[in-house]
């Protein structure tokens, strides 16, 4: 009997130790991160109108990376800007939206490093004879809030004469440019090049890419520190596997 009991306390302290191992290494303890997103930029992130939920590359990634690392969260596609901002007033813990990582934002938010490279480019209808900023002169250029297009809208508009009207989302962005209240807009290459290639928009790009960039996932300075390691290491992971290629792949990229 004796025997027995120290067998079982033994066994008993075997079990509690490996519980607290396993709940000691949980390096999140838990935690459900809120991660906010762009709502309308495939193919990193728009509404699947079939399954009602936001699919694309950043949301493969992100729930790839957060498998591998073994975090929870939850996402919230609230629009470029608004993600920006929900993780500076400290609502969100991170941001993915085709983000592009640049000195200024660097002061603001610690980015993870890259894990797609991209630019702007110049947007005008499809029937536009518009070939060059020079043709811009006079005229009303449609931004995006928040955006690298809208930096780069605002810091040439004096140089090449033209005037700008910002709206919140790509989609009332190129909505301006095909209706014509705005003669262009400046946007990612990949999106609007999905957005043509799937029909989208009757818009046409012209000239060359402007200032390629790595994207990057975010967090307000200083804080989270464990996401973005863990989202670099998820993301080293995913590029080693092979599960980053396919994600690239399913979305045309
Ligand atoms: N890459 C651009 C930027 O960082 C646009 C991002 C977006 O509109 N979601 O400003």
């Amino acid at each position: 009997m004796k025997n027995f009991m120290k067998i079982l306390a033994l066994a008993l302290v075997a079990v509690m130790a490996v519980a607290c191992f396993a709940a000691c290494n949980e390096k999140t303890d838990g935690k459900v991160y809120k991660i906010a997103s762009d709502n309308a930029f495939a193919p990193f992130e728009y509404l699947d109108p079939e399954t009602n939920t936001y699919v694309g590359v950043d949301m493969d990634i992100m729930a790839a990376i957060a498998e591998d690392q073994g975090f929870k969260y939850e996402m919230a596609n609230v629009g470029f800007d608004a993600a920006l901002g929900q993780v500076q007033a400290g609502q969100a813990d991170g941001v993915i939206a085709g983000m592009t990582i640049k000195p200024e934002r660097e002061e603001i938010f610690d980015f993870s490093n890259g894990y797609f490279e991209d630019g702007q480019i110049m947007v005008v209808a499809a029937n536009s004879d518009i070939d060059s900023l020079e043709d811009l002169a006079g005229k009303v250029v449609a931004t995006k809030a928040g955006t690298m297009g809208l930096e780069f809208a605002e810091a040439n508009k004096e140089k090449y004469g033209y005037t700008t009207t910002m709206f919140e989302g790509s989609v009332e962005m190129y909505q301006a440019v095909a209706q014509g209240s705005c003669v262009a807009c400046f946007e990612d290459r990949a999106v609007i090049g999905t957005a043509i290639k799937n029909g989208e928009v009757d818009l046409k790009t012209v000239g060359e890419v402007i200032n390629p960039a790595p994207y990057g996932f975010a967090v307000n300075k200083g804080q989270n520190p464990e996401l973005i390691e863990m989202f670099n290491k998820g993301l080293e992971n995913i590029k080693a596997n092979g599960k980053y290629d396919e994600i690239l792949a399913k979305y045309g990229m």
